[in-house]
């Protein structure tokens, strides 16, 4: 999701130009989103399921 289109409720101005303090708000915690859901690829999410399963089976064997 981008804030291209997005217009600020405070200064009715596009969201993505930042001219009031609302709108760098808005643009930041959109950014954020974004990078979040960047961070949580499929690869992402399979890596850490094998790391889950891996550190179960050891955890196991330790505990004999
Ligand atoms: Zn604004």
């Amino acid at each position: 999701m981008t804030c291209d289109r997005l217009v600020c409720a405070n200064c009715a101005a596009p969201v993505s130009e930042g001219r009031c303090p609302v709108c760098r708000a808005s643009r930041e915690r959109l950014q954020q989103q974004e990078g979040i859901f960047a961070g949580l690829t499929p690869a992402a999410l399979l890596a850490l399921l094998v790391a889950l399963v891996a550190v179960a089976v050891l955890a196991r064997n330790l505990a004999g």
